[in-house]
């Protein structure tokens, strides 16, 4: 029988991170780099939308993201099937999504924000429902679900790695490559300058627990 690959995910260290948020930066840089605004890491009319989100306590500061679950809470409650695994990740089909909020209130991370959709850095409008603006009715911007896919478009093509983003290398100020030995890595664990964030995949994770688990004995 076929060994099922678990599916890989991000997760961060808190004693590393110093809240620079140049993860929410990167990750948004690669996310909109055929559109126009991640030259300029957002523009007056385009928020920087990030996938991930760096939150502060009083005592650590870190990011939190998706686990890319093997039963996705998330996926089970989208009433229109817009949550599916593909290729490793679980991702959301932007297009298919109503912005109904059920994913966001599943997900046990929190790992799940809706903002306005954007294309080419204008708002998307929606055909149908208005809205009454100063006395007129305007079709009103669809707001959609926003996580981690992982850079799954831009990794499987292999370019994170290669720096063809520029904006999210000029935020990595430490200028250190990414992990991984030349494997596309998510824009996040590239970027962070105190290496905070691990992509844990399959082979990664289990042979490290094994090598601890072995040391102990
Ligand atoms: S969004 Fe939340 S529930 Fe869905 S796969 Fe990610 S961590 Fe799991
Ligand atoms: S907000 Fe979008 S992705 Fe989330 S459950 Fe609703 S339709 Fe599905």
């Amino acid at each position: 029988m076929k060994k099922e690959q678990p599916n890989s995910f991000v997760i961060a260290e808190a004693g590393k991170c110093i809240g620079c948020k140049a993860c929410e930066l990167a990750c948004f840089a690669v996310h909109n780099r055929d559109n126009g605004v991640a030259a300029a890491v957002g523009t007056v009319t385009t928020p920087v939308i990030p996938r991930l989100y760096v939150i502060r306590t009083d005592s650590f500061t870190m990011p939190v993201q998706c686990r890319h679950c093997e039963n996705a809470p998330c996926a089970g409650v989208c009433p229109v099937q817009a949550i599916v695994q593909e290729e490793g990740a679980i991702t959301i089909d932007e297009d298919r999504c109503i912005g109904c909020k059920a994913c966001a209130i599943a997900c046990p991370f929190g790992a799940i924000s809706l903002y306005k959709a954007y294309s080419n850095g204008q708002e998307h409008k929606q055909p149908y429902l208005r809205e009454r603006l100063d006395g007129r009715l305007e079709r009103k911007t669809r707001v959609i679900a926003y996580k981690c896919d992982l850079c799954h478009d831009i990794t499987n093509s292999g370019n994170i790695a290669s720096g063809e983003i520029a904006a999210a290398a000029a935020v990595n100020n430490s200028g250190t490559p990414s992990e991984g030995g030349g494997e596309p890595m998510p824009a996040c664990v590239s970027v962070c300058p105190e290496q905070a964030l691990k992509l844990v995949s399959q082979s990664l994770g289990a042979s490290r627990s094994r090598k601890a688990a072995g040391l102990r004995l």
